[in-house]
């Protein structure tokens, strides 16, 4: 009996003892399993965050405005690659005010505002510097729900060339306006003059009403002149490029001008090659070379000699020169004088019924065909004005 009680208690225990055993295994692999993943759910959270981090990092590297975050203390704590450019920021500007940083102080009393107005839009600030630099800023105070303020941000953005624009267009309405003014002015005088009594003197009443065609004359160039400038602007005017003799183009300038060129004595030659062709809008083309050879009378000397002629540069293009034997260009001068409106002398201009717009002309057709313009010039030697030209087979 009692082996068999004896066998039947070790047999017990044994199975208990495999039982536990078994249980604990279980109770390890479950435990296992868990803090596996626990693990995995960590790694993921990381992951994801720095995923997010990286996210936010390259929206705030490749926007174009500038961002800047302060911390509460107003101390800075990131600036995007966009506000370096901008700001010229070469050194560490971390936990500095913004006052250390960039030494604005409009800037820095944008900022101390913040907490208290919580968002300020389109504040306007020219950058201290050499160069002309505006940007606009956009900014906002970070609360929490509690209205706890925990920083703030501050958006940048370049407000330069649309200042520079808005300038441009300032300084040309008042040019205009003035270019206006000055043969309107002159009409009514002279009307004026006739009204009084001058209309019955013949030689008097020929005279004037001469000079009133003459500024009307004027009137009419400089408002054809700037329609023409403004659709070039625009780029409304769209180039009919074909293959265009040159010579040929310039022999009918020529043509046009040969009356001008004898009143003043001056002889015009044609020295372009015979069969060479460029790409080239016609029409345009022949107000390129209007406008030169027109200039080469005007501001020439009597007596004198206008050249054209061209040659095919190292660079493949086809370069054309129209030359004088005029007084020259004062070397101050020769880069203003394709600016519109600019004139070395404004009186003489005026007299030979100039808008000062031909040359800023030039330099947008030629510009349009791919070309540049320039020119050489030494005062009481003449002057070269220089166009390149795409040739007709590129
Ligand atoms: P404008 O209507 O006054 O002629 P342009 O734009 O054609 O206007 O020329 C600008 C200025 O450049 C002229 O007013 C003149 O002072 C100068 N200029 C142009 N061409 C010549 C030239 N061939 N010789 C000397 N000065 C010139």
């Amino acid at each position: 009996m009692w082996p068999l009680l004896t066998f039947l208690a070790a047999a017990l225990l044994l199975g208990v003892h495999l039982w536990w055993k078994r249980k604990h295994a279980l109770m390890l692999a479950d435990y296992r399993s868990r803090t596996d993943e626990l693990q995995n759910l960590r790694q993921e959270r990381v992951k994801e965050s720095s995923q997010k981090q990286a996210q936010q990092e390259a929206l705030l590297n490749s926007m174009v405005e500038g961002v800047l975050v302060l911390d509460a203390a107003g101390r800075i704590q990131l600036a995007n690659p966009s506000l370096e450019k901008l700001l010229n920021i070469s050194k560490n500007v971390h936990d500095q005010t913004i006052l250390e940083a960039f030494r604005i102080q409009e800037l820095s009393e944008l900022a101390k505002r913040l907490p208290e107005e919580k968002i300020v839009r389109g504040f306007e600030l020219e950058l201290p510097g050499m160069e002309e630099q505006w940007v606009e800023v956009n900014a906002a105070a970070v609360l929490d729900r509690s209205g706890t303020l925990h920083g703030s941000i501050l958006v940048f953005r370049d407000l330069t060339r649309i200042k520079q624009l808005e300038n441009t267009r300032q300084e040309f309405v008042a040019n205009v306006s003035h270019e206006l003014r000055t043969p309107l002015s002159l009409i009514k005088g002279f009307v004026e003059t006739l009204l009084e009594g001058a209309k019955d003197d013949p030689e008097l009443n020929t005279r004037f009403l001469k000079t009133i065609e003459k500024h009307t004359d004027r009137l009419t160039y400089l408002i054809e002149d700037l329609l023409t400038i403004s659709r070039l602007e625009s780029g409304q005017v769209l180039m009919n490029f074909h293959p265009v003799n040159l010579r040929e183009e310039a022999q009918r300038v020529y043509d046009d001008l040969a009356s001008r060129a004898q009143e003043k004595n001056v002889t015009l030659c044609n020295d372009l090659p015979e069969a060479m062709t460029a790409r080239a809008d016609s029409d345009r083309l022949q107000q390129v070379f209007f406008n030169l050879v027109e200039n080469a009378l005007k501001y020439g000397r009597s007596e004198g000699h206008v050249w054209v002629g061209a040659r095919e540069n190292e660079k493949g293009k086809i370069e054309v020169w129209v030359r004088d034997d005029g007084p020259g260009i004062p070397e101050d001068s020769k880069e203003r004088i394709f600016e519109r409106f600019y004139r070395v002398d404004r009186a003489r201009s005026r007299d030979t019924g100039g808008t000062g717009l031909g040359l800023s002309i030039v330099k947008h057709i030629v510009q349009a065909h791919g070309g540049e313009v320039w020119v050489k010039s030494e005062i009481g030697e003449g002057s070269t004005f220089f166009l390149t030209l795409p040739q007709a087979e590129e």
